[in-house]
């Protein structure tokens, strides 16, 4: 199946809404609530079985973040210099707290 028909299937609407209700319906990323949340894919390696950790809820403007070019380059920049390693709670998915 393609990305675009995934996006579209039960299975996903059912893993997204899941994914939401995790995320508590706040961003992961800023904590920000009561708005428009996307659920961004942090790999694709387990498409269509996702786990909780593959995926984060996201705002629209951490998800417009997250796949700005800047933003990359800024997070590849810092990995060079000092091992930076961005974003724990999103990558783990953990957003509990703050
Ligand atoms: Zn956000
Ligand atoms: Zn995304």
């Amino acid at each position: 199946m393609d990305y675009q028909a995934y996006l579209k299937s039960e299975h996903w609407k059912r893993r997204k809404e899941r994914s939401l209700k995790l995320a508590g319906h706040k961003c992961q990323l800023c904590g920000k609530r009561y708005c428009e949340l996307h659920v961004h894919h942090l790999n694709y390696d387990r498409l269509g079985c996702e786990t909780d950790t593959d995926l984060a809820a996201l705002c629209k403007t951490c998800h417009w973040f997250f796949h700005s070019w800047i933003f990359r380059e800024m997070l590849e920049r810092l990995a060079e210099h000092d091992h930076y390693n961005p974003t724990p709670e999103v990558r783990d998915g953990q957003a509990e707290g703050k």
